[in-house]
């Protein structure tokens, strides 16, 4: 193997990419994750504005599989995630939803610090061939990782990219209001959750989950009116919000505002196995909620998942280096 570049280059610090990176990392691997924000997260996104927090990307996440329950204890434990509901409903269902401790980013930036993980921010990645690497894991939604290899000239085979075009993600518009003062129509924990909504997803209160010591509320339009409300400006997202949500606001100024459009919010479709995998010398693989199910833990196994894939690639390519050097 060259040990003048890192074993395996990683594209995206959400959490499908910092999970690839820690396994790699557990095998001996050298890696490096390129992260084009200013902070790791990707769509687990908490950001400060008017002296206020807001969580304005997942809100929360629920954990089933053993791998993925053995990470979040441990994080407990160390503070990085806590026990945010049972449910939304009036009438909960008991199954735990789990947030960041101060915020949903605390996460995966907890990941990061625990393991060591070797992330460079501020660095968008248009073509693979400037960061020699034996293996490149690309975590960032499927259209934009398409773009980043056919640029790199690195696709897979014609019928693969074909069916990889075909997954759609579906938008979401986040509305941020800061607010002058808390609102009350607004459950103990904060969270409203809109199953069957035409117009609205969520809606939390960031003060109360604990994630900003200010009145900060978010708002998640459905799908569809994202999708409706796209192009529109953002004071007149913010109008068609404020009506629609007027008795959670109960009388409550608002101070300062942002709007977040998520064109890649969640997947419509997703991939039928949890990572794809072709080539050798570089080994590719396509990781994230788009492989595994469109949620934080399907990210998080799909990241595990190329993680085992790219490391039996990279010890055969180590044994095939070896049975030549001593032939
Ligand atoms: C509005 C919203 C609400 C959600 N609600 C929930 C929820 O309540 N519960 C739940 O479980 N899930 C929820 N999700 C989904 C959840 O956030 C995702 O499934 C998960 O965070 C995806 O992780 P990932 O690592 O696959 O991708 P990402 O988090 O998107 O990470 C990919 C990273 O790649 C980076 N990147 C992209 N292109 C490049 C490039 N060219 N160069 C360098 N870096 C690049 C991006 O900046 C990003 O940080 C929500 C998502 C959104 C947007």
């Amino acid at each position: 193997m060259n040990k003048d570049h890192p074993d395996v280059v990683i594209v995206g610090a959400g959490i499908s990419g910092i999970t690839a990176a820690r396994k790699l990392q557990s095998y001996g691997h050298v890696v490096e994750v390129i992260e084009k924000g200013r902070g790791v997260g990707g769509r687990m996104a908490t950001r400060r504005f008017a002296g206020a927090r807001f969580d304005h990307g997942a809100q929360f996440f629920t954990s089933r599989g053993s791998d993925f329950a053995k990470l979040i204890e441990t994080a407990s434990q160390q503070g990085a995630v806590k026990k945010w509901t049972n449910g939304f409903s009036d009438d909960p269902d008991g199954y735990t939803r789990w947030c960041g401790s101060s915020g949903m980013t605390s996460l995966v930036k907890w990941m990061v610090a625990e393991a060591n993980i070797n992330v460079r921010t501020r660095t968008t990645v248009n073509d693979l061939r400037d960061i020699p690497s034996n293996a490149y894991i690309l975590t960032a939604p499927v259209p934009q990782c398409l773009a980043i290899l056919s640029f790199s000239q690195m696709l897979p085979n014609p019928g693969t990219h074909i069916q990889l075009s075909s997954i759609s993600y579906k938008p979401t518009i986040a509305i941020l209001l800061r607010l002058d003062e808390p609102p009350s129509l607004f459950p103990e924990h904060g969270g409203i959750q809109f199953l069957d909504h035409q117009d609205l997803a969520f809606i939390s209160d960031n003060q109360r989950k604990g994630v900003s010591d200010e009145p900060a509320i978010t708002v998640h339009l459905s799908n569809i009116l994202s999708e409706s409300l796209w192009e529109d400006s953002d004071q007149e997202v913010l109008a068609a919000t404020t009506v629609l949500i007027e008795d959670h606001l109960s009388g409550v100024r608002i101070t300062d505002y942002q709007i977040q459009r998520w064109r890649y919010a969640g997947p419509a479709d997703t991939w039928s196995e949890p990572t794809l995998v072709w080539g050798s010398e570089p080994t590719i693989a396509l990781a994230g909620e788009a492989f595994a199910g469109p949620k934080v833990e399907g990210a998080f196994r799909s990241g595990l998942a190329a993680a085992e894939k790219i490391n039996i690639a990279l010890s055969s390519t180590a044994k095939s280096m070896e049975r030549f050097k001593n032939a």
